[in-house]
């Protein structure tokens, strides 16, 4: 067992012995056996005397036993670590990013308390999955779509604190965005509410955000300032109908007012569905041919030319509609003509059109090629799995993924630039393969921000895993150069990463320190969590 450092093995003997007590003998797990399920199976330290792990899990089953189990911590000083359902693979799993620390395990928690189809909220408890949430909508035949990740056994509690997205309408796909209200324990255990929640017998903790005052939900997305236990989200109605509509270019440099006009129709509201940037040209998996034209590093009149020729858009973009019927005609229209005034030898193609609740018949097209994704319809799955299982195109897929993902200025020139960055430094630092992924285009969960995703391989040798977190580093600080940063890391790379939001001499870790030598001032909560380190650790974490 791994005890946390600075901590006698009395005093955590001791602690276990009251967390016991708090949530019965069958909910603390301190076997290594037991506690071998919290580690990242994805984690760039896989094996390596670096991973961290936890000393032990405890799961209660109360908001009383999360306090009772907080003011334990407190009292004997142990780091615990809060997962809802612990599925945060990419960015860290249920590993606490501090090793050592006690697991606090909320997956028993999994209570929905509340959906309103009237005013289309709901409050859940951590352990509610998106499947769970999905399953009792339709059991108990409300008319509200959740908006889910790609994997639907996440959490909502979870993904949204780490700032997790999914793929329906803009207000919903941001998903700590469409929260509405917080339950948290704060560090010595005593209980709060944000927003309305705050005024005993309110009726509208879910309908609206500020209450009054200062606001510090934020405080617990990538934070370590308390452990939530309620959260509210906004869900939403289900619409009539889906279409969707592409539009294509051949002209390398039409990407800039290709972005340009997709950014006026999605924010102006025209296009409310998930969009999508693609080059049917870069995406050439599976064509040698066109591989070996790519790794020529053709220059933009080549790749013109070479798309002309062959009847390859150099870029499309895919918009999506949701809303009844006559409506989203008249938005894909009117997107169009926005399109042909600004891109007059654009080509465009009509998506089909899904009704809702979905016939058996559009059910059986959802997800196959050509075809909307579940996500975009809120139902949950893990198919998504399957493109990082084993496969024709895949013959040797890794174990896990360290994933790169900088926020970028949603523009044409931001792309460019971003993949001249990456691909010159990816060829010099002799990755000319990872270069090519580079080509695949930035997304758009964000409304106003593109999101570049790049995964680095983690495989069981150690020495590939070396490679992947030195080229995850070299990556972060050349992002950084250029104005770039992550929007989530995992958690063995937080300080790398928040160490790019330095602005003032790192003003904003300073207040986040402050706030967090306050509030936790034994710093038990996440240590280290979104690069915020309490001052015993400081010196020698940070
Ligand atoms: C193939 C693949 C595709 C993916 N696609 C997506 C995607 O589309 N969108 C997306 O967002 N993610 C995606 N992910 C990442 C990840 O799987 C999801 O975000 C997942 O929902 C996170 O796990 P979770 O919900 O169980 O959160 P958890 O692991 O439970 O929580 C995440 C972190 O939040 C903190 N936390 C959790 N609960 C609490 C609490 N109650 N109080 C205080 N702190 C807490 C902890 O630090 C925890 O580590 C993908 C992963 C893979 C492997």
């Amino acid at each position: 067992m791994t005890i946390p450092e600075g901590v006698s093995s009395t005093d955590f003997a001791a602690a276990l012995d009251g967390f016991e007590q708090a949530v019965g003998r069958k909910w603390l797990f301190t076997s290594d056996e037991d506690v071998a399920l919290y580690r990242d199976a994805y984690s760039p330290f896989y094996g390596e005397p670096e991973e961290p792990v936890a000393s032990a899990a405890v799961a209660p089953d109360s908001v009383e036993q999360v306090q009772a189990v907080v003011r334990i911590a407190n009292r004997y000083r142990i780091p615990i670590y809060p997962i809802s359902t612990g599925k945060n693979l990419g960015y860290g799993g249920a590993a606490p990013g501090y090793s050592g620390s006690v697991v606090l395990d909320l997956k028993r928690m999994n209570r929905i308390l509340e959906v309103d189809d009237r005013n289309h909220s709901a409050l859940v408890e951590p352990g509610v999955s998106y499947f769970d949430l999905y399953n009792y909508i339709r059991e108990h035949g409300h008319r509200v779509w959740i908006d889910c990740p790609d994997p639907g056994w996440g959490s909502l509690i979870g993904n949204a604190l780490e700032h997790g997205v999914g793929h329906t309408r803009p207000e919903f796909r941001d998903h700590f965005d469409a929260h509405c209200g917080m339950e948290v324990v704060l560090p010595n255990g005593d209980l709060m509410r944000t927003g309305m929640g705050a005024v005993p017998n309110a009726g509208s903790w879910q309908d609206y955000k500020y209450g009054f005052g200062p606001q510090f939900d934020g405080l617990f997305s990538q934070g370590n300032f308390g452990v939530v236990t309620k959260m509210g989200f906004w869900l939403m109605p289900e619409p009539a109908a889906y279409r969707s509509g592409r539009v294509s270019v051949f002209g390398y440099r039409d990407l800039i007012t290709l972005v340009d006009t997709m950014n006026h129709a999605t924010n102006s509201g025209l296009s409310n569905g998930f969009p999508g940037l693609q080059s049917p040209l870069y995406n050439a998996l599976g064509n040698p041919e066109r591989t070996e034209f790519l790794m020529t590093r053709p220059s933009p009149d080549a790749v013109e030319r070479y798309a002309r020729e062959n009847d390859v858009p150099v870029w499309t973009c895919k918009l999506g509609f949701l809303g009844p019927e006559k409506v989203i005609a008249a938005q894909w229209e009117a997107t169009r003509q926005l399109f042909a005034k600004a891109l007059p030898d654009a080509g465009f193609a009509d998506g089909e059109v899904f009704r809702f609740p979905l016939s058996p018949e559009q059910a059986a097209k959802v997800q196959t090629p050509g075809y909307p994704e579940k996500v975009e319809f809120g139902i949950p799955n893990l198919s998504r799995f399957g493109f990082v299982a084993r496969s024709e195109m895949n013959p040797n897929p890794a174990d896990g993924e360290l994933w790169f993902s900088p926020i970028i200025p949603k523009t044409g020139e931001a792309i460019f630039k971003a993949q001249e960055v990456f691909r010159t430094a990816l060829d010099e630092w002799g990755h000319p393969e990872a270069a090519l992924g580079f080509f695949s285009l930035p997304l758009q969960y964000f409304p106003r921000s593109f999101l570049l995703l790049f995964a680095l391989r983690v495989t069981r040798s150690p020495e590939q895993n070396r490679q992947s977190r030195e080229l995850f580093s070299r990556l972060v600080a050349l992002a950084a150069e250029n104005g770039w940063a992550e929007y989530r890391a995992p958690a063995a790379m937080m300080d790398e990463v928040a160490n790019a939001y330095s602005f003032n001499n790192h003003a904003l870790r300073r207040f986040q320190e402050k706030l967090k030598d306050a509030a936790d001032p034994n710093g038990i909560i996440s240590p280290g969590r979104g690069g915020v380190w309490p001052k015993h650790l400081r010196e020698t974490q940070a």
